[in-house]
């Protein structure tokens, strides 16, 4: 049952205010989905018919935690209502209305991230722009762009001097047009469709606005601009709209989240009342503390104060290590301290860091320690697609005759090496007794060849002899170096823009960072295989048994809504977090909210590290420590130096605990979730790359390689780590 009792008066009051629009802006923590939660409850205790409230949440789990929430408070009632994202609220819109925008039809299909890019690359030739530096996927972002902006092509090329936008909105108008004629509908067409008709027949808009008498959004800080104008018009009407949000938490512009939707909020509503949240009932006093001056030194923001009636805690600890590696031991080493002296689970850990690359170091401290872990979005270093093909391109240098791996990098990039091509080298591999890369040598007496083929399989075979010239037995970061500008690896995503392409880059450059540790450790020759072996060794555990109880590794990003008893946030330095992009980018607020977010994860204790110099993305820096450090109150924090390099050493106060050591015994325990089975064609959501649609998978449970195709990437994911949400359409 529903008790109003169960919360503060301005709760009560935002639960309680009947119509009209409501803007509840309230800091982290302060209760913003537990009110929005109980006043859906509320309007349907006080005699609101369910589907007649319409309750739009960021993820589709976000939408089922409320359903679930909803019917714990008021039961069966709640039967009927409207709660889901923006995507699958206007999918559902469509699939009644649709015909009203001819040529479409209801049996309309929604095209995946792979369709689309076929679309795109159709428009490409259809308009002579397929020549070999187009890039598509570049493509499908500038038109995904324009879509959320609520262009169209005439609007989007519409005075842009700019040549790639004039070029984009000629794809655009192409794809559009290919779109309508297969009856099919992209994720942003959802949006825009819904918008359009809306638009073009106000007696479906009227009717809806008198169906959703009750309009409510959480996350309305991350909302972009299509969406901003469907709540809008969904609620002009009535003007029962009410929506939460956290300007401070604002973490998404570079995914088209405008924020000046909720900093303009009064404006465009002049009417609306607003209230605020401002008692926090996560976190410890220091962390707020420490959260509250982070915000504050940001302008762009509408004031607010956060404060708790909790203790005010430990303090908040800052580890300054000589180098990751240290980092990572250090983080580990703590986590077994406080699970040893307190008890706590290892379920009760965060670790949150900036980029994916920077998992690999926090693995293997992991790992060393025997710590069960888990990591959330995101494929774990060794099973990205970069990682996978450059390791396998080692060993083909190092064994010719290694299949798997040929068959692998024989065609990535691209050199025309077709899979017809491809067989044919291995059964004359095989029938001839030979290593495959040396059949390639032969070729050209290799029956069937065509001429063109027999060019690819020479230069390939020359390329890799090359390389192994040129490296002439240095260290494997050489080899690993020369492979990588002789194979023109990386220009695969040269003029791809968007955060994909910048982590796979980055991927590449923190590989780097592996070979170098590895040749500065001095191995005895030889040094190819000695390497190949030890990240094989590491490869291999992660494929070990299940469980529950497991730390959680995930980038700042993806821990937006979520709160844990005890948060690290690593690799606090210049460059890193901030990141130099946000910093050449002028992107430094956004970053900021970003840590915004990270410190307000934290309900109990929380520790900050960095690392003087670091190994990251393949060159050593020195580490200057984040600016946002010096931005807490220093009274809160607790510095710690590194105290010794041995590895046996106790590392300050506190290390020297050992507490029920058997942990050490049980091994290395990697958990992961289980998702349940996956199916092709089936829409999933990711919290980082959004709604997308299973293009295979392979394996099965939580081992199972689940290749996805998102809005704009495609992702191969481990089905147990890959945090996906099933989506029912
Ligand atoms: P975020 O900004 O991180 O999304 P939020 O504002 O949505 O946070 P909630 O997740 O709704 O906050 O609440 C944070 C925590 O505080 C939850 O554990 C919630 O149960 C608790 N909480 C909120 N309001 C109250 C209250 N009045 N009494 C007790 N606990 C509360
Ligand atoms: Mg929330």
């Amino acid at each position: 049952m529903y008790k109003l009792d169960d919360l503060n008066p301005t709760q009560r009051e935002a639960v309680t205010a009947g119509e009209g629009t409501l803007l509840l802006l309230a800091g982290a923590g302060s209760g913003k989905t537990r009110v929005l939660t109980y006043r859906v409850a509320h309007l349907i205790a006080g005699g609101e018919v369910p589907w007649r409230v319409l309750a739009i949440t960021f993820t589709n789990k976000a939408a089922k935690e409320m359903r679930e929430r909803i019917s714990d408070l008021i039961g069966s009632e709640s039967k009927g209502l409207w709660v889901g994202t923006f995507h699958s609220v206007c999918l559902r819109i469509l699939r009644r209305e649709i015909d009203k925008l001819p040529p479409y039809t209801r049996d309309f299909t929604i095209l995946d991230t792979a369709d689309q890019l076929t679309v795109v690359k159709d428009a490409l030739r259809e308009i002579n722009l397929d020549d070999e530096k187009t890039e598509p996927r570049a493509f499908a972002a500038a038109i995904s762009d324009a879509k959320n902006k609520l262009l169209t092509p005439e609007e989007y090329a519409a005075g842009s001097p700019d040549y790639y936008r004039r070029r984009a909105a000629d794809v655009y108008r192409v794809y559009q047009r290919r779109l309508a004629a297969n009856n099919a509908l992209d994720f942003d067409d959802m949006l825009m469709l819904t918008l359009r008709l809306f638009r073009e027949n106000p007696d479906i808009l009227a009717r809806y606005q008198e169906q959703f008498r009750h309009v409510l959004v959480d996350e309305y800080q991350d909302t972009n601009h299509a969406q901003y104008v469907l709540v809008n018009q969904l609620s002009a009407g009535h003007g029962n709209l009410c929506v939460v949000g956290d300007d401070d938490q604002s973490i998404y512009a570079w995914r088209g989240a405008d924020i000046a939707n909720i900093l303009d909020f009064q404006r465009d509503y002049p009417s609306a009342r607003v209230l605020k949240l401002e008692q926090n009932y996560r976190s410890s006093g220091k962390i707020l503390a420490a959260a509250n001056a982070i915000a504050h030194h940001n302008s762009e923001r509408m004031e607010k104060n956060l404060w708790t009636e909790n203790d005010a805690g430990e303090d908040i600890m800052l580890f300054q290590a000589e180098d990751g590696r240290e980092e990572a031991r250090f983080v580990a080493r703590k986590i077994r301290e406080i699970t040893d002296l307190e008890g706590r689970r290892y379920n009760e850990f965060a670790i949150l860091y900036r980029t994916n690359a920077q998992s690999r170091l926090l693995e293997e401290a992991l790992m060393r320690e025997g710590m069960p872990y888990r990591i959330y979005s995101g494929v774990k270093f060794y099973e990205r697609k970069e990682i996978k093909d450059i390791i396998a391109y080692l060993r083909l240098l190092f064994n010719p005759a290694d299949t798997v791996s040929f068959r692998r990098v024989a065609n990535v990039p691209r050199r025309g090496i077709g899979t017809d091509t491809l067989e044919k080298l291995l059964l004359y591999a095989e029938e001839q007794n030979m290593p495959v890369m040396d059949a390639l040598k032969e070729a050209p007496y290799i029956p069937g060849m065509r001429a063109q083929a027999v060019a690819a399989a020479e230069s390939f075979s020359a390329l890799m002899r090359a390389v192994i010239l040129e490296w002439d037995g240095g260290s494997v970061t050489q080899l690993a170096e020369t492979l990588l500008e002789r194979s023109a690896y990386m220009d695969q995503w040269k003029d791809e823009r968007g955060a994909e392409a910048e982590a796979r880059r980055d991927n590449i450059k923190e590989f780097l960072s592996l070979t170098t540790e590895y040749d500065s450790s001095a191995p005895e020759a030889p040094v190819l295989g000695g390497f190949l072996t030890q990240i094989a060794l590491v490869a291999e555990i992660d494929s070990l048994d299940e469980g529950e109880n497991a730390v959680k590794l995930m980038t700042m990003h993806s821990a937006k809504g979520l709160e844990f008893p005890v948060v690290f946030s690593v690799g606090m330095e210049e460059g890193i977090f901030p990141s130099e992009r946000s910093l050449t980018e002028n992107r430094l607020e956004e970053e900021r909210r970003l840590c915004y977010v990270t410190v307000t994860r934290a309900r109990e204790r929380l520790y900050f590290s960095y690392a003087r110099k670091r190994l990251l993305f393949g060159r050593e820096a020195a580490g200057k420590p984040s600016r946002f450090l010096a931005e807490i109150p220093q009274e809160c924090l607790l510095t710690e130096s590194s105290p010794a390099l041995d590895p046996d050493a106790p590392m300050g106060r506190g290390f020297g605990t050992r507490a029920g050591r058997d942990w050490r015994r049980q091994g290395a325990k990697l958990i992961n979730q289980d998702p349940g089975e996956f199916n092709v064609g089936e829409k999933v959501e990711h919290p980082l790359f959004g709604p997308g649609v299973v293009l295979s998978v392979n394996g099965a449970g939580g081992d199972a390689i689940v290749k996805v195709v998102f809005r704009r990437e495609v992702k191969e994911l481990v089905a147990g780590y890959a945090n996906l949400e099933k989506m029912n359409m």
